[in-house]
């Protein structure tokens, strides 16, 4: 195998200590089998090609989230190839686009996802990607050694759809020095451990999933087990099982396969993954409650993640409630960057809000949206001491390289520096910066001390989450802030309405929380700018409400605005 310094990590790791657990099963691989079923993998790619020279070209796969899906990845980087994972949860329509536009060379899939294949294969396509079914490994496989060569990584890379909130996804390259990057800059701020045990239960085609669920754990030699597709239940019988006792144990015949010292210690999801487990947990059996209580304190699940979307307060304060004090640890990142800003592992620095500082190695600043002039430091607030807001510019070795084959993209996207050191990538995203007293180290503090100075707070997507109306800038996500903490609500969407006289409205679309209604009552825009009055300027309350059963949002638990505002308000 080529010399990466994945496979480099994987090598130094004890050959006994587990790297993937199948939840349900409790089937378990091991480090010391890894490497040799990637080296079997990349040999089958090589045939199937019939050349053994495949650097750079695009294999896509569809492979459920399992010890085969983790040797594919890196059997792919292992031909220097380009791995560019699939959504099997995506209609072949959307399949087709991403081999189109990949230009993939070929297309994996396990035997499970065989069908979904060939019903895309049967699709008009532009280039017909050479098909191959995986087998399966059965694990238990004796520590073979493997040799790392001396060869370098080629153009070994992954390739990543957007989560398409904005528009059609884009394809993001990241080359496996820019995932490595990305994964140093994760393991010095979250501290990932060989005694680590990662429950994973998000989708493998997006940066969370790969790269700080999966790809960063294998540099640590934590274990990650995967529970998927989510759901509340099981994820609380999981946490819940080495904390029962066995007459405890809610499905007796099946006796769990996890003892004590294999409680879940690390667990990074996004918001409505929080928001589902604690509206479920209500509904669990007493024992169940308290095994579970205990298995998410902080003595337990070191670290509970939340980030691809804004956490909203009232799911941060009642998972703090319900774990006995684990405040979740907000970050922020985009396909594009992998993760940028994080707040730190010290509680006091899990700022309510914040996104925290910019991540070991990335370089951020600020540039104001009105005057297009980099936010300095000191100069956060202007002279009527308004916060000055920003789009959040990032550079660094964590930075992606190009959006495949659209140049005009990637142009567009990057601004050339004055220091010349390097182009800053253009986030669209806004945000604010202020010091909070008691968070962070002191400016005099070490450069290994990355909580260091302000801290970030992101007002939203610069399209979509700014909603000018007569004159003033509204954050969308401020006010959803604000909502959400109305006993009222329970999920809400703010957007930018179109209006004659405005320009735009603020807008609201709210799903009610009936528990805390009368029976039948109704919630008028009335009632909403009342229970707002004093929490929100005048001009930030909504001007125009709509309560609604179900807003809709994608695999990542986002919310298409502009789709929405297209569905509900024109
Ligand atoms: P597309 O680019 O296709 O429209 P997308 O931007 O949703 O889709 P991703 O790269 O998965 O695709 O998501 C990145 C975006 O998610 C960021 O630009 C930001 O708007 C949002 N985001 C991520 N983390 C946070 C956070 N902690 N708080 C608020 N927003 C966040
Ligand atoms: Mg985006």
């Amino acid at each position: 195998l080529p010399r990466l310094p994945v496979f480099e990590a994987i090598a130094r790791h004890d050959p006994d200590s587990t790297v993937v657990v199948h939840s349900g099963s409790g089937r378990r691989f091991r480090y010391g089998e890894l490497l040799a079923d990637v080296c079997k993998t990349r040999n089958r790619l090589y045939e199937t090609a019939g050349r053994d020279d495949i650097d750079g070209e695009r294999i896509a796969f569809l492979v459920e989230n399992s010890y085969d899906y983790v040797v594919t990845l890196l059997a792919i980087l292992a031909a220097k190839s380009i791995a560019v994972p699939l959504s099997p949860a995506f209609p072949a329509p959307e399949l087709q686009y991403i081999l189109n536009h990949s230009e993939a060379l070929m297309l994996l899939s396990s035997a499970k996802f065989a069908q979904k294949a060939q019903e895309v294969l049967r699709t008009e396509l532009d280039l017909e990607p050479v098909y191959l079914q995986l087998s399966k490994f059965q694990g238990g496989a004796k520590n073979e050694k493997v040799t790392l060569e001396k060869t370098g990584p080629g153009s070994a890379g992954l390739m990543l759809y957007t989560s398409g909130t904005t528009n059609r996804p884009k394809g993001v390259l990241l080359p496996q020095s820019v995932m490595t990057a990305q994964a140093r800059a994760l393991l010095q701020a979250w501290e990932y451990k060989a005694s680590d045990h990662l429950l994973h239960v998000l989708p493998l085609h997006h940066i969370h999933g790969t790269i700080n669920a999966l790809f960063t754990p294998l540099f640590s030699g934590s274990a990650i087990e995967f529970l998927f597709p989510f759901n509340a239940d099981a994820v609380w019988k999981r946490f819940a099982a080495p904390f029962l006792t066995p007459d405890q144990t809610p499905d007796p015949e099946s006796k769990s396969p996890f003892g004590r010292q294999e409680k879940i210690t690390f667990f990074t999801v996004v918001p409505t993954v929080y928001s589902r487990l604690l509206a479920t947990h209500k509904a669990l059996p007493p024992d169940m409650q308290s095994a579970t209580r205990t298995a998410i304190s902080p003595a337990n699940l070191r670290l509970a993640i939340s980030g691809s979307a804004a956490l909203p307060t009232p799911i941060k304060l009642a998972w703090s409630d319900l774990s006995g004090g684990n405040v979740l640890l907000e970050r922020y990142g985009m396909t594009e960057v992998g993760m940028a800003l994080s707040c730190g592992l010290d509680v006091a620095d899990r700022v309510d809000g914040s996104v925290g500082w910019p991540l070991p190695g990335v370089e951020a600043r600020l540039v104001d949206v009105d005057t297009h002039h980099v936010i300095e430091k000191g100069h956060e607030r202007d002279p009527d001491g308004r916060d000055r807001v920003g789009e959040i510019q990032l550079r660094g070795p964590t930075i992606f390289t190009e959006y495949w084959r659209n140049p005009e993209a990637t142009a567009k996207e990057f601004v050339d520096s004055k220091d010349g050191r390097g182009q800053w990538f253009k986030t669209g995203d806004v945000a604010v910066r202020r010091p909070v007293a008691g968070a962070g180290r002191s400016a005099a503090a070490s450069q290994k001390d990355w909580t260091r100075g302000d801290l970030y707070f992101i007002l939203g997507r610069r399209s979509a989450d700014i909603i000018k109306s007569g004159g003033e800038k509204v954050s969308a996500l401020e006010v959803e802030r604000e909502m959400l903490a109305l006993p009222q609500v329970a999920e809400v969407a703010v957007l930018a309405v179109p209006s004659g006289k405005w320009g735009q409205k603020v807008g609201a679309v709210v799903i009610l929380d009936r528990d805390h209604l009368p029976d039948g009552a109704r919630w008028t825009p009335l009632d909403m700018r009342r229970a707002l009055k004093g929490r929100l300027a005048n001009y930030k309350i909504p001007q125009v409400l709509k309560v609604v059963d179900h807003i809709p949002r994608n695999a990542m638990g986002k919310i298409n605005k502009k789709q929405l505002v297209k569905d509900i308000f024109q």
